[in-house]
């Protein structure tokens, strides 16, 4: 008999679980707003035309297939953090980041997880690190860090009623988190809720933080979703190293460069000296050897290309802008549909808030009813994907949710 006979039955990732039941659904107007990637305005996946060029310029270079080393390319993670952080503070601190390649965000998270457990204050702590996640936050945080042996506990973020930032509760559950946690924070377009701060409001969350001795750990992985721009919706991690705090960066490029399956990633620490990075760039090769031993190398490829020439970096971030309005325009013409069919609810948090996903406010019951009614599949939270939305079903959504809200 089987060794592993006795082994229960896992549930189901609930993400995932919603595009195996909207795949066998017949219906020929189901709509997928469950999954967190980007589709064209005919609800199809998209390869920008930057990373076609790239792809058919490497191709061209009959470029070799060798490993890469243990921390990736180094001139991918080099350009990934110049991303981030900006010209000026990548001048100002350039030999004092640690950083790997890594698989995509959530393998940048789990580095993280794992470089806490190991080195987060070494030597005087005796208890798990704690980290905090913002409540709600996207479902894999816990299980990434828990994972990788930390302890994990939540702070106040939104509010239900406001549809918005709670702002006062979030700076007063930091303050009142243990002296030195780790807090994750989404640098733009937070998941689930597309409820980001105002700039104001990073300030004063990056204040507590600093007056706590918290650690930032920030998760990227929409930047360019909110604005459009890359550049400004690094604001928040640009404030926190202007403001002195040394940060540990999550960087997914699935979604910006649309690399979702070749697995592009970054993990960034910044540090106080040389010599600090020098050893936890040792270490991180050190955790990274016995999981994977080295990175995938195609995807990184794509983004050096892209980045590496002028031509092929403004076409990308051309395009990322493209995505990004086209998500905003399906803000607004949900919004006014629904207003148009005389729903007597408010609907304006869906343009207000930012990124792929509009945290609807539907109750589970309503979640429900649109699936069964109507094959509108969505997360039992009311999130909508709002890349999942299209000029052609925008009406027949909006319909839907006008009739399980009535
Ligand atoms: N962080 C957040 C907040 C995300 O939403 C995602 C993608 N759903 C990720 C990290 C990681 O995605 P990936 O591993 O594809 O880069």
């Amino acid at each position: 008999p089987s060794r592993f006979a006795a082994t229960p039955r896992g549930p189901e990732d609930a993400i995932l679980g919603i595009t195996v039941a909207y795949n066998n659904d017949t219906n020929p107007k189901k709509i997928n707003l469950g999954v967190g990637a980007y589709r064209d305005d005919a609800g199809l996946p998209v390869v920008l035309e930057a990373v076609r060029q790239a792809e058919h310029n490497v191709l061209q270079r009959g470029l070799d297939m060798e490993y890469l080393p243990v921390a990736g390319s180094h001139t991918f993670v080099q350009r990934a953090i110049w991303l981030a952080y900006g010209d000026r503070i990548i001048h100002e601190r350039h030999n004092r980041f640690a950083a790997l390649q890594t698989l995509s965000g959530t393998g940048a998270c789990r580095m993280a997880g794992e470089l806490l457990t190991r080195f987060l204050d070494y030597g005087q702590r005796t208890t798990k690190p704690l980290v905090l996640l913002p409540n709600p936050s996207w479902a894999n945080h816990k299980p990434i860090f828990t994972d990788a042996g930390c302890d994990v506990a939540s702070y106040a973020y939104y509010n239900p009623a406001t549809r918005a930032l709670d702002i006062d509760a979030c700076l007063s559950s930091l303050h009142d988190a243990p002296n030195g946690s780790v807090v994750l924070l989404h640098a733009c377009a937070h998941n689930p809720t597309g409820v980001d701060p105002t700039p104001e409001q990073w300030a004063a969350i990056s204040n507590v933080v600093m007056d706590k001795g918290h650690l930032p750990l920030f998760d990227m992985a929409y930047q360019g979703f909110t604005s459009g721009d890359m550049d400004v919706d690094a604001a928040s991690v640009r404030l926190f190293a202007d403001d002195g705090h040394r940060i540990l960066l999550a960087q997914s490029f699935s979604k910006n460069f649309g690399l979702y399956g070749q697995r592009v990633g970054c993990l960034s620490v910044m540090t106080d000296s040389q010599n600090e990075a020098d050893a936890i760039n040792s270490q991180l090769k050190i955790i990274a050897r016995p999981m994977y031993s080295n990175p995938p190398i195609a995807g990184v490829r794509l983004v050096e290309e892209i980045l590496n020439c002028d031509q092929l970096q403004r076409l990308w971030r051309d395009e990322m802008k493209g995505m990004a309005r086209r998500i905003m325009s399906m803000r607004s013409m949900l919004r006014d549909e629904l207003v148009q069919l005389g729903s007597q609810h408010n609907w304006d948090h869906i343009v207000h808030q930012h990124g792929m996903f509009c945290f609807s406010g539907l109750t589970e019951h309503q979640v429900q009813q649109l699936r069964e009614r109507f094959s509108v599949y969505l997360t039992a939270n009311g999130r909508i994907s709002m890349a999942g939305v299209t000029s052609e079903n925008v009406p027949y959504l909006a319909n839907a949710i006008h009739e399980v809200t009535r």
